[in-house]
């Protein structure tokens, strides 16, 4: 029985490898989960990617369109599987945690600059940052990365 996950991959002209459908598995139940979380918690489902292996499969894709990977400063690539709705993020500057943060425009670019130096612009890429739920209900646990 082909899963909604053979499809999506095979729709992008991507081989179904048992690896790309654990990773897109693991990234359902860790959205914004970095290369790093996403192999251990395969290790723990059983998977033994390599990290490697992990890096591999989320640069395939990311490239084939079904992953979007963000960036904030200072945090490694984070990869999630809400694609194509130009959400934008919210990052904790305490833990840096990410939660989404729905377009207010609803599509690319939601923010037009007053003057753009010529350039056509394509997209925004917002982050916004604070303090998250969990930091903010305990102050003095600064820096440990919340789950
Ligand atoms: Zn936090
Ligand atoms: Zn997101």
């Amino acid at each position: 029985m082909p899963t909604p996950d053979d499809e999506l991959l095979r729709g992008a002209g991507l081989r179904v490898t048992a690896g790309r459908l654990a990773v897109m598995r693991v990234i359902e139940r860790i959205p914004h989960g970095e290369a790093e979380r996403i192999h251990s918690a395969l290790r723990e489902a059983g998977d033994r990617l390599t990290l490697q292996a992990v890096h591999n499969v989320l640069g395939d894709l990311t490239a084939a369109g079904l992953l979007r990977r963000i960036e904030p400063a200072r945090s490694p690539a984070r990869y999630e599987r809400r694609i194509g709705d130009n959400h934008h993020h919210v990052v904790c500057t305490e833990c840096g945690a990410v939660g989404d943060v729905d377009c207010v425009v609803g599509h690319a670019p939601c923010l037009t600059p007053s003057e753009a130096s010529g350039f056509a612009i394509t997209t925004a890429e917002v982050t916004f940052w604070g303090v998250c739920p969990d930091c903010a209900a305990n102050p003095s646990d600064k820096g440990a990365r919340s789950p």
